[in-house]
Order: structure tokens, then C-alpha cells, then sequence
């Protein structure tokens, strides 16, 4: 089966009525026959549902559905990206610990590693992207690698493959953020990564109208009791031991559950993710090349041919590039005049909607970096980052091209 029809074929929306679309299960408990079977499925002797905190058949067939489509072992949802990226480090990491990073990430991530320091954890961050200086930040305490795909909106592209030989030569995890290439550029547990996170706000959904997140592991989940505590559990539950252990502490106890009715609006989002994907690509890829050529501005975008990610991106993402890039102006006043110009791409802060997206990051989604913090990650007062929608291509260019003239 290829994409499209894994996406819309391997799970089946709902068995028990047929319904074509995965129902809206609106309920916060579910009530069983017998004390005795809510005993079995309370201690995980029988499958079912208890409490909507710890699971919902809407959204256990999300999960599923994520899972088949990154040819993933299983998956657990939750309320955002961020919950999802929290849960993910807390189900793992412990006072003392070391995480490495690359530098590029989203501002809510390294927000929320700041957070960690508080917790004593430590992320220590690689300027440039190249396996070389990951490894040269590997101590005793490291416990994880963890990158964006291609990060946003440093748009630096982790090479996946390179970074979970090096983590698993030393004994570690290897956790990406999947979500700005989402599986129909990258399965990233293909390529050796343990841990796969998505927000599903974005691509996934496609419309915009729900936030969400999501946890994907494989059959290969690398697993050390030694040098994971927490993942005591290894003998029993091998590979699916860190899943096992984010439903039942982190998404039960911390309860950063999703809402069936969001999940219902991105299950439907989801089934169009191929021809969304596929068109957004392209598109950003045009009007990257369109870009280019204008005077006084600089364009980055890993499908350009100066760009030093497009071999390791085309390689990797099956020669498609993505659908974010940046341009730089000379000054924080031409980059305001250029987004106020625009007449179709939308003023937001958000990325992966069927719909052109601008934000000037400094003065929204960074405004409390410090100037170490944006320069680590490529932000400056003159750019602006563009999520590339599925609009008519000739109408964003002409679009884009009036509103440098404005400037
Ligand atoms: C948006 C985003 C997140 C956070 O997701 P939310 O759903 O907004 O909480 C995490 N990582 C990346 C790359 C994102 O773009």
C-alpha cells in the first residue's frame, strides 16, 4: 500500500457502526456490564475504555492511524504539541540529566527546556546542524538527542540517520520532531529515531482548527534499563515500555489528554494530508525560486540550490523540501511593510494551514528571547517566515511580488 491509500485504507474509521468518517465518541466514562470486567480493563487484562483522560475511541484510532502511517508500533495523543513534546522528556528524563539539542528549534520547545533547568536538566544546544558537533557535546549525563526535522524557522535540516547511530553508539535516545515534515516527507523511526513527536496543529490537521499532539515509537525502540530508570518496565513490555509508561504516568497523571472533537476535525484533516503535502511543497518550492531572483532580499529555503541542507534534505525527504521558508530584508520596517502589503498570505502565528501563513518571529514568537537565544536560533529583526499554502501559485507569486514593490 503507498501513502495516500495506507492513510485512508489500513484503519478502519469505525467497526462497530461502518461509519465512514471516526465518530465524535462525546463522553467522559464508559460503563461496563460486570464489576468484574471493569476490573480487567482497569489492570490492562482486557482491552477497553475506563475515563476519557486515559482513552477515548476517537482518538485511539487517531493514534492508530498515526502510528500505521509513520510504520510506528503504537502512539498516545494529547492535547497539543506542546503537552505531547513535555511528556515525551518527562517520561524519560531525571534530575542530573543532559539533553543535546540543535539550535534551530521552535521557540515553545526551548521555552519549555529553559522550564528544565528548573528540574535540574540540562540542554546544551549545537550552533550548526552536523552530526560532528553533537557528538562533541556527549558526556556521562547525556540522555537524549533531540531535533526538528528541519527547524523552524532556522529551517537547518538534522540528518536523522547520522544522529541514531551516533546516539545509539553511545548508549542514547534519538527524540524527533517530526511535525513541519509530517510522514509523508519523513518516517523518522525508518531512518533509527526512537521517539517521534508531532503537533498535530499544523500539516496534520491542515485547517487550522484544532490544536493537538502526538507520540509515535517503533518495534525498535531502543531500550536500556541500565541508563533509563524509568523504563523499568523493558522486560516486560520491550520495545513498547516507553509508551506504556507515557499513558499510564504521563498522559494519566499530568492529564494533557486530547478532546474527542478536536480530534474528530484532525482525523478529517488528516485524510487529505497527501495532496496537501504535495501541493504545499511545490508551491513553496516556486515561489522560493520566484524569490530568489528579487533585488535586496535574501531567500532560505533547503531547496535551493545554495542552500547546504538540499542534498541531506533531498536525500532524506524524498527530493521535497518542505513548506517553510524565510527572507530576509535590511530592516525590521521593510519586513512590516512587506507583511502589511500582503493581500492573501494571513498575519498569524501559526504554520502548516491550507492557507499562507507570514509572522515577523521577532517580535511575536521570540519577543522574550534573549539576543544569544535568536541568534542561536537564525532569528533577526528583519525576517519573516512564510508557511507556504495550497493556493494558486500564479496568484501567491503575483501576491508576493506587488507587496516587495510596496516596500
Ligand atoms: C507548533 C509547533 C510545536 C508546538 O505545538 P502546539 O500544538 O502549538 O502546542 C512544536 N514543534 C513544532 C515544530 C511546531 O511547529
Amino acid at each position: 500500500m503507498r501513502f495516500a491509500t495506507e492513510l485512508l485504507h489500513k484503519v478502519a474509521p469505525d467497526k462497530i457502526t461502518g461509519s465512514t468518517t471516526v465518530p465524535i465518541y462525546q463522553t467522559a466514562a464508559y460503563c461496563q456490564d460486570t464489576a468484574e470486567n471493569l476490573e480487567k480493563i482497569f489492570v490492562g487484562r482486557k482491552p477497553g475504555f475506563v475515563y476519557s483522560r486515559i482513552g477515548n475511541p476517537t482518538i485511539s484510532i487517531f493514534e492508530q492511524r498515526v502510528a500505521a502511517l509513520e510504520h510506528g508500533a503504537g502512539a498516545v495523543a494529547f492535547s497539543s504539541g506542546m503537552a505531547a513534546i513535555s511528556a515525551a522528556i518527562l517520561n524519560i528524563v531525571e534530575s542530573g540529566d543532559e539533553i543535546i539539542a540543535n539550535g534551530g528549534l521552535f521557540g515553545g520547545t526551548s521555552e519549555f527546556f529553559k522550564e528544565l533547568k528548573n528540574f535540574n536538566v540540562n540542554v546544551k544546544y549545537v550552533a550548526e546542524n552536523r552530526i560532528k558537533n553533537f557528538a562533541k557535546l556527549i558526556t556521562d549525563k547525556t540522555k537524549l538527542i533531540y531535533v526538528e526535522t528541519i527547524g523552524n524557522p532556522k529551517l537547518d535540516v538534522s540528518d536523522i540517520e547520522g544522529l541514531a547511530k551516533l546516539a545509539h553508539k553511545n548508549n542514547l535516545l534519538l527524540f524527533v520532531d517530526s511535525t513541519v515534515t509530517t510522514p509523508y516527507l519523513i518516517r523518522p523511526l525508518e531512518f533509527g529515531a526512537d521517539v517521534v513527536i508531532h503537533s498535530t496543529s499544523k500539516m496534520i490537521n491542515g485547517g487550522g482548527n484544532s490544536i493537538g499532539g502526538i507520540i509515535v515509537t517503533g518495534n525498535k525502540f531502543f531500550g536500556n534499563t541500565e541508563k533509563f530508570p524509568k523504563l523499568e518496565n523493558f522486560k516486560k513490555f520491550g520495545a513498547m515500555s516507553y509508551l506504556v509508561r507515557l499513558r499510564a504516568n504521563m498522559l494519566t497523571n499530568f492529564g494533557g489528554c486530547a478532546t474527542p472533537f478536536n480530534v474528530f476535525l484532525t482525523n478529517i484533516g488528516f485524510d487529505t494530508l497527501e495532496v496537501r503535502m504535495e501541493r504545499a511543497c511545490e508551491n513553496a518550492f516556486k515561489l522560493s525560486k520566484f524569490l530568489y531572483n528579487q533585488k535586496n532580499i535574501s531567500v532560505n529555503y533547503p531547496g535551493l540550490e545554495n542552500n547546504p541542507y538540499r542534498e541531506l534534505a533531498s536525500k532524506q525527504f524524498n527530493n521535497r523540501f518542505g513548506t517553510m521558508l524565510t527572507i530576509n530584508f535590511d530592516s525590521k520596517d521593510k519586513a512590516f511593510n512587506f507583511i502589511n502589503s500582503l493581500n492573501f498570505a494571513l498575519n498569524e502565528s501559526n504554520i502548516g494551514d491550507v492557507r499562507t501563513l507570514v509572522i515577523h518571529p521577532a517580535s511575536t514568537i521570540y519577543c522574550h528571547a534573549n539576543e544569544i537565544e535568536k541568534l542561536n536560533a537564525g532569528i533577526s529583526d528583519s525576517l519573516v517566515r512564510i508557511s507556504v499554502g495550497i493556493e494558486n501559485i500564479e496568484d501567491l507569486i503575483s501576491d508576493f511580488e506587488q507587496a516587495l514593490q510596496k516596500i
